[in-house]
């Protein structure tokens, strides 16, 4: 069969159900091992039949509603491949704005710093950490998980990646308790959907709840960290989080609750959408003297 019939062949299907027409393309460059461009070149040649065959399978399941970053076992944050499986949440750009963000902070609060101790707690498949440690050099990063198989998924992405990056299992701030430890920056995009919210079936029947769902109103594990936290801080620290969109009023009240009179601010994604919690643990307190 030729690629231009095989690709038609699924892309129809697709759309008659309203769906994202592009995914077959995405899918036979990834297992062709080929760029987009070349896949334009290739259209009227015979599809080698085992790419066929495997090709084949990967449609289906995105037919069944998989998320097509799972059937390709890859997807990509802060232009580096991430493998990911069932196990741990597809990385999301929202968090590489996390990541950019927390970069730009490091420059205005650390600069004079030569090392810094940095923390990633519920770290999935590393994304953020591995990110963190590959773009500062002055960063020392440790990760913890809850999960055992989200951390497998972890240490394979660090190790591909060739990133310097120490993980540990365990529950929340535990692993970092455990190890005696003082942090200058803390991060953490913990799971924060509220239980009871209706999320896009594609999420919900596939990626780990471990990772998505925060209680009642989304804010379960930020109390804990907020409650916990200051024991595994350096005097002066920053602490950044990803959060929900519709959380900014709740989580004024839990950092203000938790943090009287500590500076914070919650900074909106490229979508206008409040995303990101800063908090200015005593950082202004050392760099104006
Ligand atoms: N941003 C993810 C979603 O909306 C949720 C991630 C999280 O709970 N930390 O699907």
């Amino acid at each position: 069969m030729k690629l231009r019939e095989l690709l038609r062949e699924y892309e129809n299907q697709l759309e008659e159900g309203q769906r994202d027409a592009y995914v077959p393309k995405v899918l036979f460059y990834h297992l062709a091992n080929k760029e987009p461009h070349e896949l334009y070149l290739m259209m009227d040649e015979e599809v080698d039949q085992s790419i066929e065959e495997e090709f084949r399978k990967g449609m289906n399941r995105f037919l069944d509603g998989e998320p097509i970053q799972y059937i390709k076992g890859k997807e990509t944050f802060f232009t580096r491949d991430f493998t990911v499986n069932e196990s741990v949440l597809i990385p999301r750009y929202e968090t590489e704005e996390l990541v950019e963000n927390i970069l730009y902070k490091i420059d205005d609060y650390f600069d004079q710093y030569k090392e810094i101790e940095l923390c990633d707690v519920g770290t999935g498949s590393g994304a953020i950490s591995i990110t963190l440690a590959l773009e500062e050099p002055k960063l020392n990063v440790i990760a913890t998980d809850i999960s055992e198989d989200a951390l497998v998924v972890a240490k394979k992405n660090a190790l591909d990646l060739n990133a310097d990056v120490t993980f540990y299992q365990g529950d929340l701030l535990q692993p970092l308790i455990d190890l005696d430890k003082k942090f200058d920056i803390f991060v953490s995009n913990p799971p924060y959907i509220p239980a009871m919210q209706d999320i896009e079936s594609v999420v919900k029947d596939n990626e780990p709840h471990v990772a998505l769902f925060g209680g009642e109103d989304g804010l379960y594990f930020y109390r804990k960290i907020f409650n916990d936290v200051k024991s595994i801080l350096k005097e002066r620290a920053l602490l950044a989080f990803e959060m929900g969109f519709d959380q900014r009023e709740l989580m004024e009240e839990a950092v203000e609750a938790a943090f009287p009179h500590i500076p914070y601010e919650i900074i909106k994604d490229i979508n206008g959408k409040d995303r990101m919690l800063f908090i200015y643990y005593h950082l202004d307190d050392q760099r104006n003297t």
